[in-house]
């Protein structure tokens, strides 16, 4: 009988339980101007350029990158809560 380990994936990445972010899709147009403003966080879809994350949850650390994304948004199309 053995130790089960578990390993987590987290790509390095500590999430913020705090601060989560949400994004409208039909507000976003893909402007493209969040991912430019923090590439680690939003990504891009191929088809339409629409911005998504892989987590709500914000990395610890990332908190006023993201801030300053949501600033850039000019459709107002990103939203977090904290
Ligand atoms: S900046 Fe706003 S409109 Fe542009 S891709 Fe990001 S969320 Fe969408």
């Amino acid at each position: 009988m053995g130790v089960k380990t578990v390993r987590r994936i987290d790509h390095g990445l500590k999430r913020s339980m705090e601060m989560q972010i949400h994004i409208d899709p039909d507000v976003c147009q893909g402007h493209t101007l969040c991912a430019l403003a923090a590439p680690q966080i939003f990504l891009l879809r191929e088809d339409d350029g629409h911005a998504y994350v892989t987590s709500a949850d914000v990395p610890q650390g990332q908190e006023d990158v993201v801030r300053r994304a949501v600033a850039t948004c000019p459709e107002g199309a990103i939203s977090v809560t904290e």
